[in-house]
């Protein structure tokens, strides 16, 4: 028989509860829906990826977030992971990808030079992302353990929950985008 203490259960959202019912908002079911089946497509061009490898594989197991559903087509992912050196003829690649991703789309930069440029601060390198993308969690460190991307991931979780079902419509957006010269 299974020890039922050995299990955390994770609150359900905000609402009201009786026998045999439960109210609540559909922007925080549909948060906590798209917050636990965030699908990464991982844009990675170095060590850093290397790191976010392992996150995958068993030992750190981001399927544990929902998160195991690999995309390499921008159109069937929702979570951005960039993850090294990002080179400025690269640059309009990784919007391009950026653009091809459906609404509701998220970015994580991951480690320094996704971040900021890292150590490379050269004349051929991005000085990080969200010169030419909105970038939504950073995560620190060159490399960040796979711990620190689980975190990134948890961070950006957080995100998507709280966030408004017509946020994807609002001005403020589209103002968001229209900054990056994106439509
Ligand atoms: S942040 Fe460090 S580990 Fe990550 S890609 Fe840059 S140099 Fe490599």
């Amino acid at each position: 028989m299974s020890d039922s203490s050995k299990y955390t259960m994770v609150e359900p959202p905000a609402g009201y509860a009786g026998e045999g019912f439960f109210a609540t908002k559909l922007s925080d079911v549909v948060g906590l829906a798209r917050a636990n089946s965030l699908w990464p497509l991982p844009f990675a061009t170095s060590c850093c990826g290397i790191e976010f490898m392992a996150t995958m594989a068993s030992h750190y197991d981001v399927a544990r977030f929902g998160s195991e559903r690999m995309s390499f087509s921008p159109r069937q992912a929702d979570m951005l992971l960039v993850m090294g050196t990002i080179a400025k003829k690269m640059a309009p690649i990784l919007r391009q990808v950026y653009e091809q991703m459906s609404e509701p789309k998220w970015v994580i930069a991951v480690g320094a030079c996704a971040s900021s440029g890292g150590v490379f601060d050269t004349y051929s390198v991005l000085q990080g992302i969200d010169k030419v993308i909105p970038v939504d969690v950073y995560v620190p460190g060159c490399p960040p353990r796979p711990e620190q991307i689980l975190d990134g991931i948890m961070k950006l979780q957080e995100i998507v929950k709280n966030e408004s079902v017509r946020r994807r419509s609002s001005d403020e957006y589209k103002d968001l985008l229209g900054s990056y010269n994106i439509k």
